[in-house]
């Protein structure tokens, strides 16, 4: 039942997330229009269009009155969120640990949907999730006690710019984003600096199973541009949960 739960909210908060990633930029804001619409037609979705990951499946992710193709991030951020909601639960049964990962997810998923759809990781998002980490685990809330925190934040962040800078210095191009560096203060916080290695070596490992899986056959590796942001985020919260089971099973 609480796992029933968790994934119904994650569902509803992800279509919530969909929309916040979708009008990020387009001058729209999340209140205004209430009502959701085809970005390509402005056709206003009925009720029956807008059940999460429901509406995509049935319309085959086809708008069903232009019949152009539903950008891919909406259900890729419902499907996300339910499946971090449940397993969150899995993780925790204390709630309140639970509502703060939410929210630490929400602000993952909105951040990495705008990443990929404008390669921009909004700063508001990058600080105030850095911001509710470092706050959540002072308050205990977190399995990260604060020091770890505070630390991993640092040391992640100045890792990440080093990279960044040796890159830029040795390609004359940026490789990271300075985005990708202010969204390490959230990610590094939450995994602590224990973990930093760690999660760095998933969202490696996650950069590279989607570079193979997607570009394939494409144009050669340095001239594609992907957001690195996804992968981080994703690094992160799969550290956060199975860290400890990750170093396990590398030992
Ligand atoms: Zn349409």
């Amino acid at each position: 039942m609480y796992f029933l739960f968790a994934a119904l909210v994650g569902l509803i908060l992800g279509s919530f997330y969909s929309v916040c990633a979708s009008r990020y930029g387009t001058g729209n804001t999340i209140f205004r229009p209430s009502r959701s619409y085809c970005p390509q037609c402005d056709h206003q979705l009925t009720m029956w269009e807008n059940i999460p990951l429901l509406s995509f499946l049935l319309q085959k992710g086809r708008c069903s009155h232009c019949s152009s193709r539903i950008p891919f991030f909406y259900p890729l951020s419902e499907l996300t969120s339910m499946l971090w909601a449940v397993l969150a639960a899995a993780h925790t049964a204390d709630p309140l640990e639970w509502g703060v990962l939410m929210v630490i997810g929400g602000i993952c998923i909105v951040a990495s949907a705008i990443d990929l759809r404008t390669f921009i990781l909004p700063d508001y998002l990058t600080y105030t999730g850095a911001v509710i980490v470092l706050g959540a685990s002072y308050a205990g809330l977190l399995d990260v006690t604060f020091i770890d925190a505070l630390l991993g934040a640092g040391i992640g962040t100045f890792s990440l710019w080093a990279i960044a800078a040796i890159y830029k210095a040795i390609r004359k191009i940026d490789g990271l984003g300075l985005g990708d560096v202010k969204f390490m203060l959230m990610l590094g916080a939450l995994v602590g600096w224990h973990q930093l290695s760690i999660f760095i070596l998933v969202a490696s490992v996650c950069a590279l199973v989607f570079c193979i899986a997607t570009l394939r056959g494409k144009a050669g590796m340095s001239t594609i541009y992907i957001p690195f942001g996804p992968f981080l985020a994703a690094g992160s919260l799969i550290t956060y949960l199975y860290g400890t089971n990750i170093i396990a099973f590398l030992r």
